[in-house]
């Protein structure tokens, strides 16, 4: 690039010194490369078989805090786990982004298992509970807020706050993995295969450990009789 702005200074120029004074942003190339050279002295065709395709038997769908890394926390490697993450991991079914990834990872990939994954002290959740303004997100956290509205004889009885945003943490994984088997994603699946789950779990990010919610689901015989759908039908009038 040599397009020349108004102070004379090419565009290659202004991004080489960006780049050159952001000490956060250069520290992530080279720990790339150190990452690399890790994985080559560990196993000299990692890369290559990397590069081959992937076939993950796990969707996790998470929230987007930094402190809650899908692989990390399950100790797994590049290629074993496909990963969609927003804040407070919530599953709508307007979202195309999440109903996208779910549709691939559910029918192209063939995923064994879907697992909404929350975490204790969560900034959304924790946000939802306030009936402060904070903005375009408030608009994606009111989901929440219907979790809350949904549960609310139990949560308005916890007065104690951090008990109150951690229980909202667990119902609100609850409902986004009952949002998931609403779809006709997970239920067209559910008629064609059994081998298909959908699971709740929460990251306790004080320990590190995992907690089973024990909310899997691996049919449409759980869900109330509104939300199944019969097998390839659409309604034509
Ligand atoms: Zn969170």
């Amino acid at each position: 690039m040599k397009n020349n702005n108004n102070n004379g200074v090419t565009t290659s120029e202004k991004y080489k010194l960006q780049l050159v004074n952001n000490e956060s942003y250069t520290k992530l190339l080279s720990n790339n490369r150190s990452w690399v050279d890790k994985q080559l002295q560990q196993d000299p065709e990692f890369f290559n078989t990397l590069a081959k395709g992937q076939s993950p038997e796990v969707l996790w769908i998470g929230c987007a805090d930094s402190r809650v890394p899908a692989n990390e926390v399950t100790g797994t490697k590049p290629g074993e786990v496909f990963v969609h993450r927003n804040i407070a991991n919530v599953c709508v079914h307007t979202d195309m982004n999440m109903l996208s990834v779910l549709d691939y990872a559910v029918n192209v990939l063939k995923v064994k298992h879907v697992i909404v994954a929350g975490h204790y002290g969560c900034g959304g959740v924790a946000a939802a509970l306030s009936n402060k303004q904070f903005g375009l997100i408030d608009n994606w956290l009111r989901h929440i807020k219907d979790v809350y509205r949904l549960h609310s004889h139990e949560l308005d009885r916890i007065t104690d706050q951090e008990q109150k945003v951690n229980r909202l943490v667990e119902l609100n994984v609850t409902e986004q993995a009952y949002n998931l088997c609403k779809t006709t994603i997970i239920q067209n699946a559910w008629k064609e295969r059994d081998d298909l789950y959908v699971h709740g779990w929460i990251v306790d990010i004080g320990t590190g450990l995992i907690k089973d919610l024990g909310v899997s689901a691996n049919d449409a015989h759980q869900l109330g009789y509104v939300y199944e759908v019969q097998a390839n039908e659409v309604a034509v009038h």
